[in-house]
Formats: structure tokens, C-alpha cells, sequence
């Protein structure tokens, strides 16, 4: 304990004092006495001067250093500083860290004051309403938003739900906007692009609307049929046999359509299928004849080109997607076409082609042909027992293989669609 030190430190130099005092005369003993005093003061008062000056500029690197009771003083000071330093440093990395994350984040954070000037914003968030962390910064955010409805959206009290809002610039998107007050006064505007997951419903929406309305035509025509047979005499076998027939047909047709969901919803929930080596000679000669049972003789189908290269792949898969494309090219050549199928190599790859002498697909369609249920002329279509599901499905099983689909045409000249297989999935 310092001050039971410093006592102690006095008392000896009194005992001292009297000491010499006792020997050699009162004199020598104030003497002394005070020399020794006046010595601990000058002591005192040049530590006390560093102690002040280093206060001035308190760095752990420059703390005096002294001995006996001043050296405990200043090492005290040193272990102070330095945790506080350490503290201080720790602080920083931790804020540092925090900001990183906050610039890092998809959604937009835009911190605001009590008076809605912003404090700070993400970059996020400046892609999102348009604003720029230079100029913007301590503006009223009310000042520099573009939409109305999200202006209107933060005069208002009730921020329990977010809003959603359509911007054009920067970008084309869909936002969803949030505010969510934080201690007292300030509050946070979150903001996330939903662009992507509108799309998604949208198309989901469409979906189950394509496929209901898919379903139905078919349906009412059976259903028209049965009400018929119902009040139909019993003699009239012929129109019965007929209309039997008829229903068959549309059965068939709904059969066909719930089997290519089916598929597609396999495909989508992406099970692993086993990889072989496929066959490819055995296979074109597989898509030749169910290409010409499927022509019953209207059409002229033949294997051009035929690489010595085996492919990697699922057998079942490939089969199916492949004779998808002879089906279609078939069903879309008039009688009379030509179909070649091949397995060639182009540009350093190695592609499976289709080509025929058919109807051919205008360039406007080209990009949306493997979409669901998209179609050139739909009652084409129908009338040659297609779903609008299989180039769909062929696109699912070619991504899982990482292959490529590329498609030529000219309307009234012929198509031809190509299947490129990365190198990876070739043994040469
Ligand atoms: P669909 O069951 O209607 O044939 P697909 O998904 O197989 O459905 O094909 C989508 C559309 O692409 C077809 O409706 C047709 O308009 C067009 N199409 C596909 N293949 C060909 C082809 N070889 N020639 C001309 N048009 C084609």
C-alpha cells in the first residue's frame, strides 16, 4: 500500500534525524531532516510535471517511467491505458465489422434521425430509392424518395406492415419497403427486392391457370358427350361407338398432359439419376424407328453423321428429351419432310441435331419455345397430341446433363434444334 509506504518513509527519516541529531547536535539532525524532505518534494514535483505532460497526450508507448513509489504510479497508469486501448481497439473491429455486414447485405438499411435525415445508408439501399451516400447524406429522406406511395408511407404513424412498390429507375423493379422505429426517435427504412419472387408467383399463377384451363376442354368435352349418351336411345350403337371413341381421344389427351407434369415435377424436385455411358449408335437407331412408327411412312427419317464419341449421361433421360425432339419434328413437318438426326461435332463439341423440312418457327418465338405451355399455333398443337410441356421438359433434362439447346429456323424451310454436350460428358 503506497501510503503505509510513505509513512513508513517519513518515520524512518524522523528516527534518522533524531538519531543524528542525539550524535552529533540538533542541528545536524534538522539539517538532514531537511534535506531529505526538500529532496522527496523535487522528487515529487519533477514526477508530478511528467505525469502532467504525459496526461496531455496519453499514448500507452510514452508512459513515463520513474522508481519506487512514481514507477507503481506510472506502471498503473500504463496498464490502464493499455486496456483501454485494447478496449477501444476491440470496439473498433467489432463496428468495423458491423458496417462490413451492413454494406454486405442484400436488403437496403437506410438509419434515420428524428427529424427522417439520414444518418447512414448501404449501398443496397442507394440501388434500391436511387440515393447517394455523398451528397444525401443528413438530407430529409422525404426529400429525395421518387414515389409517391413510399412518401406517403412514412408521413403515416402505422409502419406495422411494408409496402409495396414498382420503380423504374435506376433499375425495373419490385420493392418491398418497410420502417421500423428503434430507440426513441430514430428509425430504420428496410427495403428488399422482391423481383424475383413476384416472377416466381407469377409464373406459378400462370401455371395453374395453364393447366386448369388445359384440363378443362377436354373434360367438358367428355362431360357434353356423357350427357348425351344419357338421353340417347339404345339403338343408336353407331353414334354411341363414336362418341366413345371421342372420349378416348380426350382422355388420352389428359392422360398425356398429366403424365408430362408428372415428368416435369420429377425433374424440377432434382433427384439424382444414375450417369452411364449412353450408347449413342444404339440410341439414334432407337429415335429412328420410333420416329418412323410415329411418321407411319409420311415422312423420310434418317441418321447422318455419326461420331465415333460416347457420351456421358442418364439413358432414360436422354431418350426421352432426344426423341421429344424427333417427335416434334415430325409432327410439325408436313408429309412428305425429311428428318435427319445426328451426332456430330461442331465447333469442338460434340451435338445431337434434329433437322427437318417442316413448318419451320418464326425468329420472335425462338427464345420462348421452353417455356410451359408456350406454342406457335396452338390447335397445331393439339391436333398433333402435343402438351406444350415438351420442349420444357427436354430444357430440364439438357441442364441437368449441362448441355445446350440451340435452335435454327426459317418459317416454311425446316428447323433444326441442337444438343451440345460439354466436353466433360464426351469419351473420345
Ligand atoms: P408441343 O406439345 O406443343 O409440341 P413443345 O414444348 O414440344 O410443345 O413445343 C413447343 C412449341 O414449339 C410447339 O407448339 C411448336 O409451335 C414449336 N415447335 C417445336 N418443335 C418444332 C419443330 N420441329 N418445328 C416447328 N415448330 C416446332
Amino acid at each position: 500500500m503506497l501510503w503505509l509506504r510513505s509513512i513508513v518513509f517519513y518515520l524512518s527519516v524522523t528516527l534518522i534525524a533524531l538519531f543524528i541529531g542525539g550524535i552529533a547536535g540538533r542541528e545536524w539532525g534538522l539539517t538532514f531532516a531537511l534535506v531529505v524532505v526538500s529532496l522527496t518534494c523535487l522528487f515529487h514535483i519533477f514526477n508530478l510535471h511528467r505525469l502532467y505532460h504525459w496526461l496531455q497526450n496519453p499514448q500507452v508507448d510514452n508512459v513515463p517511467s520513474s522508481f519506487l513509489l512514481w514507477q507503481e504510479v506510472f506502471d498503473q497508469f500504463y496498464t490502464e491505458v493499455r486496456k483501454q486501448k485494447k478496449a477501444k481497439e476491440r470496439l473498433a473491429n467489432t463496428l468495423d465489422r458491423f458496417l462490413s455486414a451492413a454494406e454486405a447485405l442484400p436488403d437496403g438499411v437506410v438509419i434515420l434521425d428524428e427529424y427522417d435525415r439520414i444518418e447512414w445508408c448501404n449501398p443496397a439501399s442507394c440501388d434500391h430509392l436511387a440515393l447517394n451516400r455523398k451528397t444525401d447524406t443528413g438530407q430529409p429522406i422525404t426529400h429525395l424518395l421518387r414515389h409517391p406511395s413510399l412518401r406517403e408511407y412514412l408521413k403515416q404513424e402505422d409502419f406495422s406492415h411494408p409496402i409495396v412498390i414498382r420503380t423504374t429507375r435506376p433499375t425495373e423493379q419490385t420493392l418491398s419497403a418497410q420502417m421500423v422505429p428503434f430507440d426513441s426517435t430514430r428509425k430504420l427504412l428496410l427495403s428488399r427486392d422482391i423481383t424475383q419472387l413476384e416472377r416466381v408467383q407469377t409464373v406459378h399463377r400462370d401455371f395453374v391457370a395453364n393447366v386448369s384451363h388445359e384440363l378443362r376442354t377436354p373434360l367438358t368435352v367428355v362431360g357434353g358427350f356423357i350427357e348425351t349418351m344419357i338421353d340417347m336411345p339404345a339403338s343408336d350403337a353407331q353414334t354411341r361407338d363414336t362418341h366413345l371413341q371421342l372420349m378416348y381421344e380426350q382422355t388420352q389427351r389428359m392422360q398425356r398432359l398429366v403424365d408430362d407434369l408428372l415428368t416435369l415435377s420429377k425433374l424440377e424436385s432434382g433427384a439424382q439419376v444414375r450417369e452411364e455411358e449412353v450408347d449413342i449408335p444404339q440410341l439414334m437407331q432407337l429415335l429412328r424407328t420410333e420416329g418412323m412408327g410415329l411418321s407411319q411412312g409420311r415422312h423420310t427419317v434418317e441418321i447422318g453423321k455419326l461420331e465415333r464419341a460416347r457420351l456421358i449421361g442418364n439413358n432414360d433421360e436422354l431418350h426421352s428429351a432426344l426423341g421429344n425432339l424427333v417427335s416434334n419434328a415430325i409432327r410439325y413437318t408436313p408429309a412428305g419432310g425429311k428428318i435427319t438426326i445426328g451426332w456430330e461435332r461442331r465447333d469442338d463439341m460434340l451435338c445431337f441435331t434434329c433437322r427437318d423440312t417442316g413448318i419451320g418457327i418464326a425468329p420472335e418465338h425462338i427464345p420462348r419455345l421452353t417455356e410451359r405451355f408456350y406454342r406457335v399455333d396452338r390447335g397445331r398443337s393439339r391436333n398433333t397430341g402435343g402438351t406444350g410441356l415438351g420442349l420444357a421438359i427436354v430444357k430440364h433434362i439438357l441442364h441437368r446433363h449441362q448441355a445446350q439447346l440451340c435452335i435454327t429456323s426459317e418459317p416454311g424451310k425446316g428447323s433444326e434444334f441442337a444438343v451440345k454436350f460439354p466436353a466433360t460428358r464426351i469419351i473420345e
